[in-house]
């Protein structure tokens, strides 16, 4: 039997679980310091939710979507994205007394997708969202938190810019979209015909060739007095913060949620699929799904194609062992145990993240120290049977193969932290 991951997904290990771990720390010291709370939402909800909120004929539900029933007859949905959870908490738990929510969340997604470069059918997101307050100012912080987070990783992106309108111009420009592709049906899928009559914005946003090709010199919504003064008060507001961004009247975003101003960023280094962090407004969503009225505001980057786009530097470098603890003959086998735990207490009192690996295959002293070499160990701890005896087992500086006794066995975590600081500091002073 030869069974693999299933497709569109993978395993997340080595360099790219490193990229993952600089991602979602750099993203969790940021969301912190602009004071949004992290939430973990359950991986799958009611089918239901994302039917009303992603929308029932967007590519995400209606084709993309792991939806089941469980052995009771539930219908549930593995989520696609994070929003809707979000949504459903601050419902189910009434934050809505709390005037102002700021959440953010990290995890993965699933949509059946035809799987190709940047895409996956798992795949995972960092997002923030900002529940109850409607002001530029609140869209203008989630942009620039956006900004800031791709700036802080290293990778220059694009900020691209729309506003999607309020129910009268969006129903004034669903009614051209709609009159536009009337005379163009037969060049469209059979979905987007369906799309065409029940929410015809998102023919806009269909992936199928000749859908695309059709939608070729569609109309650009046109915003009425009140939504072009609350888009400009967004663009003032990122010159302000000297954030250069490009209006893209075509931005529609395949989540029927959405309303007023949407933002995406993409990066010229990927290839077709660019966009790195998507988002935008939603002050329908809450009431929509049985809330109070409540504007909100949020984003979600793609972790994935950041890891691909996170430069060489700012991944971490490889881990290799402060000590690497060995004992020889079978007489040492507790004692170097024993030392072995001692040293990882020195380093979890440290408080660092200082690796301590003990060589657990009874091994000659050659092919030990050849381990300890491959694994770029800083220092080898040889405890023999003389070490025993006397108390202080033998210290190795694994560069340079000086060597100096530290007595620690049977030792505190602290009198170990002193001998230790005093027999490194000598190794190091006979270097020079
Ligand atoms: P969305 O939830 O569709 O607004 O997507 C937000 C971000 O998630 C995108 O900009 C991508 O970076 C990422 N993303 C969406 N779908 C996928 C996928 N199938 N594979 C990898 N990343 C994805």
């Amino acid at each position: 039997m030869n069974i693999q991951a299933p497709r569109g997904t993978r395993d997340l290990e080595g360099d790219l679980i490193a990229r993952f771990q600089r991602l979602e720390s750099v993203a969790r010291r940021l969301f912190a310091v602009y004071g949004y709370e992290e939430i973990r939402t359950p991986m799958f909800e009611a089918d239901e939710l994302f039917t009303r909120s992603v929308g029932e004929v967007t590519d995400i539900v209606s084709k993309e979507m792991y939806a089941f029933t469980d052995r009771k007859g539930r219908k549930l949905a593995l989520r696609p994205e994070g929003t809707a959870s979000v949504a459903r908490a601050f419902i189910e738990h009434g934050w809505a007394s709390r005037g102002r929510t700021k959440l953010w969340y990290a995890g993965p997604m699933f949509r059946y997708e035809r799987p190709q470069g940047g895409r996956y059918r798992q795949f995972f997101q960092v997002g923030v969202e900002l529940l109850g307050v409607g002001t530029a100012a609140a869209d203008l912080e989630t942009i620039d938190l956006a900004a800031r987070l791709l700036e802080e990783l290293g990778i220059p992106a694009r900020l691209r810019l729309n506003h999607l309108g309020c129910g009268e111009c969006k129903s004034a420009y669903g009614a051209a979209v709609q009159a536009f592709f009337a005379a163009r049906q037969e060049a469209l899928c059979p979905d987007c015909r369906d799309r065409l009559r029940k929410n015809p914005l998102r023919v806009l946003d269909c992936k199928v060739e000749t859908c695309r090709a059709a939608a070729t010199g569609a109309p650009a919504i046109a915003l009425c007095a009140t939504c072009a003064a609350a888009e400009t008060a967004v663009t003032a507001g990122l010159a302000q913060f000297g954030l250069e961004y490009d209006v893209d009247r075509r931005l529609v975003r395949g989540l029927d949620y959405y309303t007023g101003v949407v933002y995406e960023m993409t990066s010229a280094a990927l290839g077709a699929q660019d966009a790195v962090l998507g988002g935008g407004r939603y002050d329908n969503l809450i009431e929509e799904l049985g809330g109070p009225k409540t504007p909100a505001v949020g984003f979600a980057a793609g972790l994935d194609r950041l890891a691909q786009l996170l430069p060489e530097t700012a991944a971490p470098a490889a881990r290799r062992p402060w000590f690497y603890v060995i004992g020889l003959g079978a007489e040492t086998q507790a004692p170097a145990a024993a030392t072995t735990r001692l040293l990882r207490r020195v380093a979890i009192s440290r408080g660092r993240e200082e690796w301590v690996e003990a060589d657990l295959q009874a091994r000659s002293l050659k092919a030990s120290l050849r381990r300890a070499d491959k694994l770029a160990a800083e220092y080898a701890i040889i405890i023999g049977e003389n070490e025993v005896v006397s108390g202080a087992a033998t210290l190795r500086a694994m560069r340079t193969g000086a060597q100096a006794p530290l007595a620690i066995l049977g030792r505190s975590p602290e009198e170990a932290a002193a001998a230790i600081e005093t027999a490194c500091g000598k190794l190091a002073a006979e270097r020079v």
